[in-house]
């Protein structure tokens, strides 16, 4: 047990190096967000995995052998890109685009489920499973089981089998197993259940791969290190490109992931502003939106402390977004944190705004992007003409929209939006 404990502390001396987490009073807490509300089955499943991911964040093979996969499979690194004309059409800042839709598989969430993959192929495991709600980190999840030859079980709930039934295939074209849940209503919430359940039971030989920077101790440790590489890739290509880094990092954020890999490399660059970009949805009410830091308070849910929007007996909220990605009542702990402590602001930005500057972007541009991503772009549609010239603005394009034409396509037609 000390060694465990050990090892814990060992893992946050690093992070403190890596991210400035300083403020933590203990592992796998920022500030008051975070740690491990989980029963004693999946406790010791948790310290196990913390326990290994601790070694092998302190082997330098490990990381090689993870920039190996980023280089060769996923495409990186992902250009920073001046976004000239949408830039200059709107005046003011200049907007620059960090182009994780151009990752293999259409976003950020292969640079998480690369790392985890490897991370298992350490430990000697080669079961993986996962739980998925819209798809897309189940499709992310299947596609590195193929590439390492592991076993890969995901949970859906029989409701999200249906609505995503291509995703679904997807999945079984890359061989993995699809489960679904009929339990409760047969969404993510029943999923993720039947995940735990599993896990609990079979930790030594399975690996339960988590899709963003949120859970308990230590996946938001792990996911925010696998997807700090786009922050990272961005400090040398601002330098590069510009002698410089940027004023303003913009994100969107559903669990967190892809903000918080931009955002935490530049935790200790004080000059450079911090904006999540939440799923404002339809309205304020609960159920219209998935905005859990606007419209939320701190509480424990899914077994670590964060802010989430809970409905009136305390119980997490029904929430809603146009995009199926931000789709969450929670958000990761270190968001909660940047939060609280004003080091980074979170704004939201409505489900029509997004449609606009889907549109405008892929106008504009030539890009479409994925709905989540459209947050962001559409948040610094807003604040670019409110600055100056010389200030710069990177926008995380988390992925693309692809995925999405068919969705806003029906939208139109139906012409519940758009015009
Ligand atoms: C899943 C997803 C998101 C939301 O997840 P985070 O963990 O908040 O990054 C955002 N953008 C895209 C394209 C996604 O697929």
């Amino acid at each position: 047990m000390s060694k465990v404990k050990l090892n814990k502390v060992e893992l946050s001396r690093a992070e403190h190096d890596a991210n400035g987490a300083e403020e933590r009073k203990e592992p796998g807490y920022f500030g008051e967000f975070g740690g491990q509300f989980v029963p004693d089955t999946l406790k010791q499943a948790l310290d196990y995995l913390a326990e290994a991911y601790a070694k092998a964040k302190a082997d330098p093979g490990f990381k090689e052998e993870v920039d190996y996969y980023l280089k060769h499979y996923v495409g990186r690194p992902s250009p920073l890109y001046y976004a000239r004309r949408l830039s200059e059409n709107l005046g003011g800042a200049r907007i620059y685009l960090k182009r994780e839709d151009l990752n293999h598989t259409g976003a950020h969430k292969i640079n998480n489920v690369i790392g985890q993959a490897l991370l298992a192929k350490r430990m000697g495991i080669k079961r993986v499973i996962a739980e998925t709600g819209a798809g897309q980190h189940g499709v992310a999840t299947a596609t590195v089981c193929a590439l390492f030859g592991m076993d890969c079980v995901v949970y859906m709930g029989e409701e999200d089998t249906r609505r995503q039934a291509l995703n679904v295939f997807r999945m079984q074209l890359l061989g993995a197993k699809v489960v679904p849940v009929t339990a409760g209503n047969r969404t993510l919430k029943e999923a993720v259940d039947a995940a735990l359940v599993d896990y609990a039971e079979n930790y030594r030989d399975t690996y339960y791969m988590l899709g963003s920077a949120v859970g308990p101790y230590p996946y938001p440790d792990i996911v925010r290190d696998f997807q700090s590489v786009i922050g990272e890739e961005t400090k040398l290509q601002a330098v590069e490109q510009l002698g410089r880094y940027p004023d303003y990092l913009i994100a969107c954020v559903g669990g967190g992931s892809n903000a918080i890999g931009l955002f935490a490399p530049f935790y200790h660059d004080r000059e450079v502003k911090f904006i999540g970009v939440e799923p404002g949805g339809k309205g304020t009410r609960i159920g219209e939106n998935a905005a859990a830091i606007t419209y939320g308070r701190p509480t424990v849910i899914h077994g670590f402390r964060c802010y989430a929007i809970l409905d009136q007996d305390g119980e997490p909220g029904t929430t809603s977004s146009i995009a199926a990605g931000l789709d969450y009542p929670g958000v990761g702990p270190e968001h909660s944190f940047y939060h609280a402590t004003k080091r980074a602001e979170y704004v939201t930005v409505s489900d029509q705004e997004a449609l606009d500057a889907f549109r405008m972007l892929s106008e504009t541009e030539g890009i479409i992007p994925a709905l989540e991503s459209s947050h962001a772009v559409a948040y610094a549609i807003k604040l670019a003409p409110t600055l100056p010239s010389d200030q710069i603005i990177v926008v995380n394009l988390s992925g693309r929209g692809d995925k999405d034409a068919l969705q806003v396509y029906e939208m139109i037609k139906n012409q519940k939006v758009l015009s």
